[in-house]
């Protein structure tokens, strides 16, 4: 064991972020106390429940509380818990590095966000360094419950930190924070103690002020709801969410059977992880009669419900629980799905409710209900209903729901229909919605590529099966004629059905190594010719998504052959079928461009150097050279 002191340069990153901190706007300089606070908080929520689980622990006859003192002669700051404590090398590592700095973007989205707000800096777990906003130097002093001798770690912040062995101390940490000489309000007792009852009136150990004992601890889920105002949830959600903004709903609710149950959960205005910041941690923690046992728990909700902050109290839960145990404890199990059902109920109202507001909702976090019908079947009943597109019935950008869809449907149809495309208007101008149009059936537009993987997971909606349109045995077309039908005569041109079977034939032969088949079709009404997946094939959006896929993996392109439909009444094709005859070779050339045509209106694959010479040869024979 070492005795003397060490010196530790900090980690690049983290020096990074500390010129930031160092630097940035006085205005916002309270939040390092609320920082320091919220960690005492954590470090003896992190005691107790450890003491639960063993018989004798370290320092038992010690308060769980807070102590702060400020000296305006010495011009400090002190903070001290007798919380859970750092070893030597807890103090190292965990004051020296930034946790999550290991992706490369974490860190440049960090510095921007806390330029911009420096408030944010808590949410990215590394609020301790808040310190060097006020202090031009920080002494941290710990010993931790673990008995081991306690030490303490000093930094200016400018590059580097010593530790040095400290005799003496009891569990917990001291934060001894020198205040810069324009920073010297913080040793005021009335500037703390506003500063607590702003950020910190939540934490649910006492915290004492020079002796004074200055927030209520009170657990505000456990109170009546018609008791807590609008303001109190507000503070409390900022407290628990580490969020500077509102939050866009929230759901209060209590429970006696099956399982005694109050929580109180919350959904952020703003979604990190599609801003970009990396995925988002779980942000509710699990309490059993008013004492943490597992913050940010991965087990009380559902992964894909990780953006959700708050809190969830049971008083069934064992108290000595350890956060293994949790893991595959049937309770917790249980808990989780009552949890789950209820919030999904909740949004489903909320959408009744103000559909606006959904859409918003919708739009930020609609991911990860997406990410959970795809990866929780448990619950696809409930978020089926939640799901929202566009649709060829929808106003431009506004979505439905598949309930609504169900609604307008005429009773005949048996099933629900979505074709997917880059925007509404590649698809509107595309061939796989013409016999919709001209049935006046609604069709689903998917908009992202992960949305047919998400609705073909869902199979099916209130009892209908929800099929791409760019199925090759579509029922709402199988009733419809198609040219070969002598008795359909609409007046118009059309090949005689001798002619078609010779036509695609000859196709059959000519496109044989590219596609399964060539068939006439009984849906197209303009365009010549459209790609459709046969029974068992999956749709093209799909096996875009898999040849992305395996791009990235460095792999090449592997596409099943799909079927080429033909219409028969358009012009092109009814030329075709008499040119192949007598100019086998041009025509092949033709035959071959409308199928990488219809592969690229299916946003499919096509090779571009062999379609652009291709082009070229026909377009040469047409200018006559
Ligand atoms: P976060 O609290 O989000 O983890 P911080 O930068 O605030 O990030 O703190 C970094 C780490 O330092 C904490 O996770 C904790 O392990 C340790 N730490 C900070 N303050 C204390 C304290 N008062 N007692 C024990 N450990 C602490
Ligand atoms: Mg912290």
């Amino acid at each position: 064991m070492t005795t003397e002191t060490t010196t530790h340069e900090f980690q690049t990153e983290t020096k990074k972020l500390l010129d930031i901190v160092i630097n940035s706007l006085y205005t916002e300089r309270d939040i390092f106390v609320r920082e320091l606070i919220s960690n005492a908080a954590d470090a003896l929520e992190k005691f107790r429940h450890e003491s639960l689980t063993k018989s004798d622990v370290f320092d038992s006859h010690v308060p769980l509380e807070i102590t702060i003192d400020v000296d305006e002669k010495k011009q400090t700051l002190t903070i001290t818990d007798t919380g859970i404590g750092m070893t030597r090398s807890e103090l190292e590592h965990n004051l020296g590095t930034i946790a999550h700095s290991g992706s490369n973007t974490f860190i440049t989205e960090l510095a921007e966000a806390v330029q911009k707000d420096v408030s944010l800096i808590g949410q990215f777990g590394v609020g301790f360094y808040a310190a060097f906003m006020a202090g031009k130097k920080v002494r941290v002093q710990s010993r931790s419950w673990d008995e081991s001798e306690g030490s303490e770690w000093v930094s200016d912040g400018s590059g580097s930190f010593t530790i040095t062995e400290m005799k003496g101390l009891h569990r917990g940490t001291k934060i001894i924070v020198e205040l810069k000489d324009d920073a010297k309000e913080y040793a005021q007792k009335w500037k703390i103690e506003s500063i607590i009852k702003q950020y910190s009136a939540f934490v649910s150990f006492p915290i004492k002020l020079e002796g004074d004992t200055v927030n209520t601890v009170q657990a505000l889920w456990t109170r009546n709801r018609n008791e807590i105002t609008d303001e109190e949830y507000s503070e409390f959600y900022k407290f628990v969410g580490n969020a500077s903004t509102d939050s866009l709903y929230r759901l209060h609710f209590s429970a006696d059977a099956p399982l005694a149950i109050n929580a109180l959960l919350f959904v952020p205005e703003e979604n990190f992880e599609i801003l970009g910041f990396g995925r988002v941690e779980p942000g509710v923690n699990l309490y059993c009669q008013r004492i943490l046992i597992d913050q940010h728990s991965e087990n009380i909700l559902p992964e894909w419900l990780r953006f959700l902050k708050g809190v969830v109290d049971s008083e069934d839960l064992p108290l000595n629980i350890s956060r293994q145990a949790l893991q595959d404890n049937a309770l917790v199990a249980k808990l989780r799905k009552v949890i789950t059902k209820r919030f999904l109920k909740y949004l489903d109202e909320q959408a009744k409710k103000d559909p606006e507001l959904y859409q918003k909702f919708w739009s930020t976090f609609g991911i990860y209900l997406k990410e959970g019908v795809t990866s929780d079947y448990e619950y696809q009943k409930e978020l089926g209903k939640l799901l929202r597109f566009e649709s060829s019935k929808s106003e431009d950008t506004k979505v439905v729901s598949l309930a609504d869809y169900l609604l307008r449907m005429n009773p005949e149809q048996e099933e629900i229909y979505y074709i997917n495309g880059s925007s509404r208007a590649a698809i509107e101008a595309g061939p796989y919605v013409e016999m919709f149009k001209k049935k006046d059936i609604e069709i689903i537009y998917t908009l992202e590529p992960i949305d047919d993987f998400v609705l073909s997971h869902l199979a099916e909606f209130d009892g209908k099966k929800l099929v791409s349109a760019d199925r090759a045995d579509l029922s709402i077309a199988k009733d419809e004629k198609d040219a070969s039908d002598e008795s359909d005569d609409g007046g118009e041109e059309k090949l005689d059905k001798e002619s078609i079977n010779g036509l695609i034939e000859w196709m059959r032969k000519e496109l044989e190594s590219t596609v399964g088949d060539v068939v006439l079709s009984k849906r197209l009404v303009d365009a010549p010719a459209m790609i459709v997946n046969p029974d068992g094939f999956m749709s093209s959006s799909m096996e875009r998504i898999l040849a992305a896929s395996r791009k990235e993996q460095g792999m090449g392109p592997e596409s099943s052959k799909k079927n080429l439909e033909i219409n028969g009444r358009n012009p092109l094709i009814i030329k075709l079928a008499e040119l192949y005859k007598k100019d086998a070779g041009f025509a092949a050339e033709v035959a071959k461009q409308i199928h990488d045509n219809a592969m690229i209106q299916a946003g499919l694959v096509v090779d571009p150097l062999e379609m652009v010479e291709r082009n070229y040869k026909i377009l040469s024979r047409v200018v006559g050279s």
